[in-house]
């Protein structure tokens, strides 16, 4: 199977198909759009958005929505995903969790609007000693 490197070109693809995903955000409660974009080691991209709801905790983070996305079409194996707010915030505890189940090498892109890198970590870095499929004899 053909393994997808992260080349410049690739991750400057990957932050702008973040900053124009984030543009269709549903988050008319908080007013905090958030854009992700992740490359998979196939090479697809899958984008996401955070999608809110008046029911508060039915949110669901823009990170989370491209993984599922992703694994919804087959994809178990990731390279690195962007994600894009206003001012460069970065996954939350529960997105870093779910990335965490597939691989603690992914890397993670932050960027503010403009497609600015503001930071850029390693899950392992992000999520230190993570809980995953290999405490479970997976
Ligand atoms: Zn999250």
């Amino acid at each position: 199977m053909m393994e997808t490197m992260l080349t410049s070109e690739l991750r400057s693809e990957l932050v702008q198909r973040a900053v124009e995903a984030r543009k269709l955000a549903y988050a008319p409660y908080s007013n905090y759009p958030v854009g992700a974009a992740l490359l998979t080691r196939s090479g697809r991209f899958f984008s996401g958005v955070n999608v809110e709801n008046a029911a508060y905790p039915m949110s669901l983070c823009a990170e989370r929505v491209a993984i599922f996305k992703a694994i919804s079409e087959g994809e178990r194996e990731f390279v690195a995903l962007a994600v894009v707010t206003s001012n460069g915030g970065t996954p939350c505890g529960a997105c870093r969790q779910v990335m965490a189940e597939f691989g603690q090498d992914t890397l993670v892109l932050v960027a503010d609007s403009s497609g600015r890198l503001v930071h850029e970590a390693r899950l392992s870095e992000l999520l230190p000693g993570a809980f995953g499929p290999r405490d479970l004899g997976k």
